[in-house]
């Protein structure tokens, strides 16, 4: 079993046992209720055909549909879907919003496709899953390696499928297309948010503090763009290029805005201007204030933990930490915020923009950021009140035993156990 799926579990047996709930509730959370796998044939711009593998795990309906991003990536796979699907349930749970988990993946490395084999596949992968997506049954959104063209296609798709317009089907859609303003920052925003109410805990100035971020895709970029506009001093960026990591590092703080605009055509940020590279070793090993995994799950494993001079994890990836590592941050007292509370801002912003859609209305960028940036400012404060009260617990246990609770009671109430 791969650690994410075995990591979940974990968690849900650890919150099931501490809240006192019975053993059905383990059993009805520790798998997802459906999952689907799909073959998607793609003709491809040499006339060949080539056929992917694409997957659509549904977790649990008690609270809302289930509502979760298609992640397009080579090293995806049935069991990483259904794991990720565990972890969408309770981000919901812990932020308060009506949905159950779900998530979605295409093995694929987008970046080798033509935009015309890209749009077959999206399509494809509309056309094999329809049936079990809709407003109120199954919503999609963007993950690592999609985004809103892509989320275009299938909007298309499943409305030429049932033959009328339905724009609540997927969230991350552009503006145009009945996309919420805010949506592509949402999840950086949301996650220097949480950093914010740590710093704030803790009793530090935003001013004050530094942090290095593993990642500069989407949740990256935005979450050190919004560390900037905090004031928040970024020293360390590590990326993938041509096969490998390394890190970019500032010690008076990067210039994300510059870089971000220096990413649009060169994707090798080791040769951004005034920064010095440094390998994975030493950028794990910095001392800051904030270490932010922004990639993918995984990252940080027990050596990595042991190494770690950050006092605080904020985790912006879905499931960065092994289980190892974890007892080590536990071990070592060292911080840690979990993805299923840090990274919810994405998915809240979706929901605004799921709620815009059904009533046919749009709000501005600062209604939407402003509410999503109160809706983690409670979740933050209901789970940070939970660990205090617990002299035993981590942060991610807190999180797990307040979202289970939820989850467990509207199983209770529909009569599931
Ligand atoms: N893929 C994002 C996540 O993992 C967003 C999901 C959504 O907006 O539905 O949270």
């Amino acid at each position: 079993m791969p650690e994410i799926l075995k990591n979940a579990q974990t968690q849900i047996r650890f919150a099931v046992d501490k809240l006192g709930l019975p053993k059905e509730v383990y059993e009805l959370l520790k798998e997802p209720q459906r999952v689907l796998e799909v073959s998607i044939p793609v003709k491809m711009d040499d006339g060949t055909i080539k056929t992917f593998k694409g997957y659509r795990a549904q977790h649990n309906n008690a609270v809302g549909p289930y509502k979760g991003g298609v992640r397009f990536h080579q090293s995806v796979n049935l069991e990483e879907v259904k794991a990720l699907s565990i972890l969408m349930t309770f981000k919901c749970g812990v932020v308060g919003i009506p949905y159950g988990g779900g998530k979605g993946g295409i093995t694929v490395n987008p970046l080798e496709l033509s935009l015309n084999e890209l749009e077959q596949l999206a399509r494809g992968y509309i056309e094999k899953t329809h049936k079990y997506l809709g407003d109120h049954i199954d919503i999609p959104a963007p993950d690592v390696g999609s985004n809103a063209q892509i989320m275009s296609w299938m909007l298309d798709e499943y409305e030429r499928i049932n033959g009328y317009q339905q724009p609540g089907f997927i969230t991350g859609k552009p503006i145009l297309l009945g996309g919420s303003l805010g949506r592509t920052q949402a999840t950086g925003v949301g996650i220097v948010e949480i950093a914010k109410c740590y710093l704030e805990k803790i009793g530090k100035k935003a001013e004050e503090a530094s942090a290095s971020v593993q990642g500069f895709g989407n949740v990256g970029s935005f979450t050190c763009k919004s560390l900037q506009d905090e004031k928040i001093k970024v020293v360390s960026i590590a990326e993938f290029y041509n096969g490998k990591a390394y890190a970019i590092y500032k010690e008076d703080g990067i210039d994300v805005k510059s870089l971000m605009k220096f990413k649009e055509s060169n994707m090798n940020l080791a040769e951004f201007e005034g920064v010095e590279v440094i390998d994975m070793d030493d950028f794990w090993s910095l001392d800051v204030d904030l270490l932010i995994p922004a990639a993918l799950e995984n990252a940080i494993d027990e050596e990595i933990a042991r190494n770690i001079k950050a006092k605080a994890v904020i985790e912006a990836a879905n499931g960065p930490t092994t289980i190892e590592a974890d007892k080590i941050f536990k071990e070592r007292n060292i911080f840690v915020s979990p993805d299923i509370l840090t990274n919810a801002g994405g998915v809240t912003v979706s929901y605004f923009e799921w709620v815009q859609n059904l009533y046919g209305y749009s709000w501005s960028e600062e209604r939407v950021l402003n509410e999503a940036k109160a809706t983690l400012r409670k979740a933050f404060e209901n789970i940070w009140g939970l660990y205090k009260q617990h002299s035993d617990i981590s942060m991610r246990e807190a999180a797990y035993m307040y979202s289970i609770k939820v989850v467990a009671d509207a199983m209770k109430l529909r009569g599931w156990y």
